[in-house]
């Protein structure tokens, strides 16, 4: 039978009580059935997974004892922040999904020039609020227990202009150099362009503040392609995909 990992962002440690409510416990208790005696995993981002025995699986809160703390390693050493520009609906969600899959640490959404979502303030907090849902529940699925984060968005120039910046890559189409021929130190910024990409006022912004165009060769992926794609590339070349 698989075990459910679910994430709560309470403290947790063996010999603990703990509840989970709402529609996290609606989905255990009425979707999934999870009934008393029975196993879960529970983390909390602090890079254990905590075996939990349910209690009392009520439909609105469901109680578990924490039984045993196990770290969970899974995480890169190649530390990879995806700077997305921000897309449209689902394909920023993809792209947060997919790339929590293959390992990022972080991500730093941004507004380019040519980025079409519009976010006022009162909507910003909910859409956060949103990609970090979607993060949480790739480590449920994917069995991290360090959940990236998803750093409030940032305008082009405040992410290009910020003072001791990592080493810094920009995924561009037809860019001379191939993501695969670089050497690559343990930290690392990605910059990867919206639907329309980025403008040309942007890659020589980019190209004159040291960060490094790069090609993932002569097709031309959509966007929510293109950042998984280099995540691999990289932990391939640098990373754990060993
Ligand atoms: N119409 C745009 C394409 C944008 S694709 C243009 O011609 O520039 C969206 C983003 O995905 C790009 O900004 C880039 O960051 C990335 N991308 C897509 N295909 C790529 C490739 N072959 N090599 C490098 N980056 C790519």
């Amino acid at each position: 039978m698989r075990i459910h990992r679910v994430h709560t962002w309470q403290d947790l440690e063996p010999g603990l009580k703990v509840s989970i409510r709402d529609r996290a416990a609606h989905y255990l208790v009425r979707v999934l059935r999870i009934t008393s005696g029975q196993t879960i995993v529970l983390f909390n981002g602090d890079g254990h997974d905590y075996v939990a025995e349910v209690i009392r699986p009520g439909k609105s809160e469901l109680v578990l004892e924490v039984t045993s703390r196990l770290p969970a390693a899974r995480e890169s050493n190649l530390h990879i922040v995806v700077v997305q520009a921000i897309s449209r609906g689902e394909r920023m969600d993809q792209t947060l999904q997919k790339c929590t899959e293959l390992g990022a640490h972080a991500f730093q959404p941004l507004f380019s020039e040519r980025v079409e979502v519009r976010l006022r303030p009162e909507k910003l907090e909910k859409r956060m609020q949103h990609w970090q849902a979607v993060v949480v529940s790739a480590c449920e699925q994917s069995g991290r227990a360090v959940v990236p984060e998803v750093r409030a968005p940032l305008d082009f120039g405040e992410w290009l202009f910020q003072a001791d910046p990592a080493f810094r890559l920009a995924l561009a189409p037809g860019a001379e150099q191939s993501l695969v021929s670089l050497a690559l130190p343990a930290s690392i910024e990605l910059a990867v362009g919206p639907e329309g990409g980025f403008s040309e006022i942007e890659m020589d912004l980019m190209a004159s503040h040291a960060v490094r165009p790069v090609s993932l060769g002569p097709r031309i992926l959509r966007t929510e392609t293109a950042a998984p794609a280099a995540v691999a590339i990289l932990q391939a070349l640098g990373g754990d995909f060993v």
